[in-house]
């Protein structure tokens, strides 16, 4: 039996955690650590380790990216978000495929992206 990621865990309940969001395919809940009003991962609920692991033509990062634009129209911040994804061992902390959604910025705080 290989070891579930910590995302899989949240998936499953075993770990808690503020889900804004959940279908077949993806699981969406608020970053621990947010660093903007607005933070949420958009996970697949399959653990791919990273974007490199999907095949270029699965539909499912056109999904994730729609599902990504309909969360920021719901969470209220659709003209003022980033979207941030971590890509390989040496940037990501967490080994299974995340879109970071960051929200609700305001002119006086720079941000570095
Ligand atoms: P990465 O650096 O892999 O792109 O981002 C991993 C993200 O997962 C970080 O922003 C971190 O704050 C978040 N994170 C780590 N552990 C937990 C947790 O137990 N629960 C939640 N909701 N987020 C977590």
């Amino acid at each position: 039996m290989t070891t579930k990621t910590l995302f899989e865990k949240i998936r499953d309940r075993e770990i808690p955690a503020t889900i804004v969001y959940e279908d077949d395919e993806f699981i969406a809940f608020k970053d621990i650590k947010p660093a903007a009003k607005v933070h949420v991962l958009i996970v697949p609920k399959k653990p791919y380790p990273t974007l490199e692991a999907v095949e270029m033509n699965d539909q499912m990062q056109l999904r994730l990216l729609q599902l990504a634009r309909r969360l920021a129209k719901e969470l209220g911040v659709s003209d003022n978000y980033k979207l941030h994804l971590n890509v390989g061992d040496k940037v990501q902390a967490v080994p299974h495929l995340h879109l970071h959604l960051l929200g609700g910025f305001d002119k006086e705080t720079p941000t570095a992206l």
